[in-house]
């Protein structure tokens, strides 16, 4: 079958909006026809990564309807709507690398990447590939497969928050407030937010931001730490910068030699280069710096919570979502409103509305 496409062809060229023609799915693979994607800033770093192989088909967030699948495919049927995402639903039967997807773009075949939502269909493998249900919004839930899973993901999964905890999260986009969201799910304490955008801030408040700290105008680490007495339980590092990373191991809260341990410092936006570590701030005070990837998530079983906490009203995807693209086409105009930093929680493109 043919479906249209947003193909990074060249390096530094817009996207072209092109028909690609996808194989039959093979016994493990599912054809989805999507609803709406969203646009990560993940995606930002790979188009601007010379080194990847191209053509290269981009998007990992994602709600749609399954169109066909394969013969060993049993957990989702034809009709079904679900949510598509890069983290594999169920590691304990198949663990990662899923494999790569094939499409053929102007006569040519070409192995693409395990997941792709910039597309009108998807050909995923069944692993990429969740039950939604019928009762629940296909566009606020289309960025549960990543800023969901990422930002509650690494409260909840990896950092493993206790009601009173302090927070810090340094950088409140779309992972961000979903980080400040996963931390009021978990009834943390003070929750504070930390960003370069008066405007993020104040959108912050919206999903538990105790507190706002401003970076351009304050040095954030003094600022949370003196709210704080000296430094929070968990801090969370949206964004990857060298100077965030830095900051979220600065504001962790010492501990207290044989008493207690210190704070955690959790990374969660990808650093794109080397991190150093301030030696003075290890071992003294025992703190720990870990990473959380996918939020260390189980999606067969984590998924369906999200989506009860949507409905519940305790994450709201409807508010996170602030602009909403109503095509595949608009995917350029999408890119460069990310880039330019005018999207404060999560740009979604809207390609079908269900029947
Ligand atoms: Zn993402």
């Amino acid at each position: 079958m043919k479906t249209r496409a947003a193909v990074d062809v060249e390096h530094g060229q817009p996207l072209a909006i092109e028909e690609i023609e996808l194989p039959d799915p093979n016994e493990e693979e599912v054809l989805v026809e999507l609803y709406a994607s969203g646009i990560c800033h993940s995606q930002l770093h790979q188009l601007h990564n010379p080194t990847l192989a191209r053509p290269l088909l981009l998007g990992h967030e994602a709600t749609g309807v399954v169109t066909a699948t394969g013969s060993a495919v049993t957990h989702v049927r034809e009709g079904d709507r679900v949510m598509v995402t890069w983290v594999p639903r169920d590691i304990t039967v198949e663990y990662p690398p899923v494999p790569r997807t094939r499409f053929n773009f102007r006569g040519r075949d070409v192995e693409g990447p395990n997941i792709y939502t910039w597309a009108e269909h998807v050909l995923a493998h069944e692993q990429m590939v969740i039950p939604l249900g019928d009762d629940v919004s296909v566009e606020d839930t289309s960025i549960i497969g990543c800023a969901t899973v990422t930002g509650v993901g690494a409260v909840i999964g990896s950092a493993k928050v206790q009601p009173g905890d302090t927070v810090a999260v340094f950088g409140v986009g779309g992972v961000g407030i979903n980080v400040l969201a996963g931390a009021q799910i978990a009834r943390a304490g003070r929750i504070i937010a930390v960003d370069l955008n008066d405007e993020k801030l104040e959108f912050a408040k919206e999903f538990g931001a105790t507190d706002v700290v401003n970076a351009s105008e304050v040095d954030p680490v003094e600022a949370v730490n003196d709210m704080t007495g000296g430094g929070v339980d968990f801090s969370f590092d949206a964004i990857g910068a060298e100077v965030t990373l830095h900051q979220i191991v600065e504001v962790a809260k010492p501990g207290r030699l044989g008493a207690a341990r210190g704070g955690t410092a959790v990374i969660v936006g990808i650093p794109q280069g080397p991190i150093t570590i301030p030696q003075g701030l290890f071992p003294v005070g025992e703190r720990h710096l870990i990473g959380s990837l996918g939020g260390s998530s189980h999606p067969v079983e984590d998924y369906p919570q999200y989506v009860e906490w949507y409905k519940q009203g305790a994450l709201p995807l409807n508010k996170m979502i602030t602009k909403r693209y109503n095509a595949l086409d608009d995917i350029n105009e999408g890119v460069r409103s990310l880039e330019a930093g005018e999207i404060s929680g999560r740009s979604i493109m809207v390609y079908k509305r269900p029947e």
